[in-house]
């Protein structure tokens, strides 16, 4: 049997760190991130960044079919070899940052994502599925260790932040596995961890205002909430106080400290402020 770097040799594929390629090849490792994913055999899978096709093949034998993105065309005769056989798979050569996402969806109907993310791409492709899906029950994804602790982290926490309240508009947040860096070719400086973000059972809010709130809040990290509202809707000192009270808000907050509840109700006083 071939290892994954004599089958990459084979077809003259060389790593291109600009995309992020840090390759798996443990199968029980890859199943598992399949089971965390809840795929089965009703489940149609969006995968972002196919690599040499190791999770994709995972995928492949659970779910109803998965369509797979992948910028690197290189990858083209490998996954050819890897993924032969796998009649569920369509691996589209393009990248998924330029894709049309409603018309994705209108061909998927309901689909969970599942993905070990390039890591200079994860933020965009997360926030990509909280701000713009409408089909997605959920996302499972390999990210930096350190980037899935923000994903799940409480407020007044170092690691809570923008990101962190946007997922909770759509649902919640939880870890369900570590990686090591050895578990990746070639091996990357840091370790990664496996998060499930299940799109139900956020909060109530009006999705634009609550928006507007979190970045409002997050404009500035050094000032506080109530400066930072100043500035974004040109509110007197006064003004920004009396927001702030009759949302429940203490004195001196920052965005740091306000839970996604706190911002649902901001959000609700905020709204006709919004153009
Ligand atoms: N899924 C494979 C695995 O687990 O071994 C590969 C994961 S590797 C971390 C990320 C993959 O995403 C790379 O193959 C990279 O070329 C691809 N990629 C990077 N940016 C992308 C983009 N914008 N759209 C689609 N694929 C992308």
């Amino acid at each position: 049997m071939e290892t994954l770097g004599e089958t990459l040799s084979k077809h003259g594929f060389f790593f291109k760190k600009k995309f992020g390629q840090n390759f798996l090849t443990d199968k029980n490792l890859l199943d598992a991130v399949v089971r965390d994913a809840g795929v089965d055999e009703n489940t149609a899978v969006l995968e972002i960044g196919t690599g040499a096709g190791a999770l994709t093949r995972a995928l492949s034998e659970r779910a109803k079919r998965v369509v797979s993105y992948e910028i690197d065309a290189s990858l083209r005769p490998v996954l050819a070899e890897t993924l032969s056989g796998c009649a569920n798979v369509e691996v589209v050569f393009r990248d998924f940052m330029k894709e049309d996402l409603p018309a994705l969806e209108r061909e998927l109907g309901e689909y969970a994502v599942v993905a070990n993310l390039p890591y200079y791409v994860t933020t965009p492709v997360v926030l990509r599925f909280l701000e713009e899906a409408e089909r997605c029950r959920g996302i499972t994804v390999m990210v930096q260790e350190e980037v899935a602790l923000r994903f799940c982290a409480r407020e007044n926490t170092p690691e809570y932040g923008a990101i962190t309240a946007a997922i909770a508009l759509k649902g919640s947040a939880q870890i369900t596995r570590r990686v090591p860096r050895t578990a990746f070719t070639p091996r990357p400086n840091v370790d990664s961890a496996v998060v499930h973000v299940a799109f139900t059972g956020g909060v109530e809010a009006d999705p634009r205002a609550y928006r507007e709130a979190v970045k409002c809040a997050f404009s500035s990290r050094r000032k506080t909430l109530e400066n930072n509202l100043m500035a974004r809707f040109s509110l007197s000192r006064e003004g920004a106080k009396e927001l702030l009270r009759a949302a429940g808000i203490v004195d001196g907050a920052r965005g740091e400290t306000l839970s996604p509840a706190d911002f649902a109700r901001l959000s609700a006083l905020i709204a006709p402020y919004l153009k």
